[in-house]
């Protein structure tokens, strides 16, 4: 079977190299794709936009495409599924008002209150003044969040009124556009996050293996916040009595809540946990699809076919389906990024030592990269990820700081503390 991955992230690379392990799949495609997607055997990168569903549709029909993966949420925002649906062409991801739960910070509180499911108190506004009275009345900590979609970077954790105050008047005053037409105001929240990325076919819902992300740029959990600087898995802090309780008090209301709306919800349902120091799961936010770099870590553990399961999925049999297999191993995954980062990069650097890396039994996957000339140049500020296993968290650092020795290009950064956590 042919399949088509839309994105080009280390998420999407990660997704390509754990389709072709099944021996159902003879062929990926990826829209648009990278370096490492155009170099792999049996893929192949489509130049074509994530958002142009109907070149995306025809390319899927002419090529005899079996189903579709979307990684990035922007086309499932969008409604890249409810495309292919009216066409009865096979896709995993919600449509687009399931995905909703991503890309209206607003809507996915109401459904979170309706649903009883755990999460900080918060407060709507879409009015300037509004906003800074309550924030006036709260005090802080207080968490500022843009409505919409705005890559990660529409939430101020803010420490002072000043911050608070400022967040504000640069989201009312148009810094995402519409995205800031509304703006939630939320209770701080403590405690370790956890990433739980699970599957559905709009009735049963399945986690998979429980993942940590690094958001901050730095050592130690400092620095600006960015799109993800590593992740591991499975989780320590995600003990089975824990994930007992994310499924029934998170997911399985979640799914619940989304059915009471009409909402047929096939894909992953991303849950953004805060693990209070009481020990009880909190949603700091959803997502409607896989994590980057969660994937990156997670999938290399899978012992399942991937195809199998996420057609199970698209096809509303996952009750069926037997349950999900894994190493039993630790992934660790550090992403490394251009100079820069996460301000403007420089792009077009020579990458080597890609090949070495894989020689110790790393997986490289890619994402801002291309092929220029032959040869893997950055294209990006994250450029790829290097995801290690080993028999626990401590030796898959061990392996993963290994193999990065190898991988060179100027301006390179990557944090040298990823998974430390687990160990403390
Ligand atoms: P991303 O796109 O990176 O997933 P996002 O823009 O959708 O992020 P959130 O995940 O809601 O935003 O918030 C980003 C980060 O801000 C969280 O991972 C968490 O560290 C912090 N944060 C968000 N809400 C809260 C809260 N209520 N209390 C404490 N920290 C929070």
């Amino acid at each position: 079977m042919k399949v088509l991955v839309v994105g080009s992230g280390g998420r999407e690379h990660a997704l390509a190299w754990k389709l072709l392990q099944s021996p159902n799949i003879d062929r990926v495609f990826c829209i648009p794709g990278n370096g490492g997607t155009a170099t792999m055997s049996n893929c192949q990168n489509v130049s074509l936009s994530i958002d142009d569903f109907e070149g995306i549709l025809r390319f899927a029909q002419v090529q005899g495409v079996g189903f579709t993966i979307v990684g990035p949420e922007l086309p499932l925002a969008l409604g890249i599924v409810d495309y292919f649906q009216a066409a009865e062409a096979l896709i995993f991801g919600p449509t687009q008002e399931g995905a909703k739960i991503e890309s209206s910070k607003s809507w996915a509180k109401t459904l979170m209150q309706e649903a009883n499911i755990p999460t900080a108190a918060s407060a709507t506004f879409q009015s300037l003044d509004a906003a800074q009275a309550y924030v006036q009345q709260q005090g802080t900590p207080i968490v500022i969040k843009a409505d919409g979609l705005a890559s990660g970077k529409g939430v101020t954790v803010a420490m002072t009124i000043e911050e608070a105050t400022e967040a504000l008047d640069r989201i009312f005053a148009g810094q995402f556009g519409s995205a800031g037409e509304t703006v939630v105001i939320e209770e701080f929240m403590t405690g370790q996050e956890v990433s739980v990325l699970a599957v559905t076919d709009g009735k049963t819902i399945r986690p998979l293996s429980p993942a940590q992300d690094h958001k901050r740029l730095g050592d130690g959990d400092t620095g600006p916040n960015t799109g993800g600087m590593g992740a591991y898995a499975p989780a320590p802090i995600a003990t089975p009595e824990l994930m007992a309780k994310v499924q029934t008090q998170v997911l399985e209301l979640a799914i619940a809540a989304l059915n009471a709306r009409g909402i047929d919800y096939r894909g992953c349902l991303y849950a953004g946990l805060m693990i209070t120091p009481e020990g009880e799961p909190k949603v700091v936010e959803f997502n409607c699809r896989l994590g980057d770099p969660e994937t990156q870590a997670v999938l290399p553990l899978l012992d399942t076919n991937l195809d199998d399961l996420l057609m199970a999925c698209v096809e509303g049999n996952l009750a069926n389906f037997p349950p999900i297999r894994w190493k039993k191993q630790s992934s660790v995954c550090v992403v490394m990024a251009a100079g820069g980062y996460p301000d403007k990069v420089e792009t077009g650097q020579f990458i080597t030592g890609i090949g070495k890396a894989e020689d110790l039994g790393a997986f490289v996957f890619q994402s801002g990269t291309k092929l220029k000339n032959n040869a893997i140049v950055t294209n990006g500020g994250r450029v790829l990820g290097v995801t290690a296993l080993g028999d626990d968290i401590r030796n898959a650092i061990t392996n993963v700081y290994s193999a990065i020795e190898f991988v060179a290009y100027d301006g390179m950064y990557y944090r040298k503390d990823i998974a430390s956590k687990a160990i403390d």
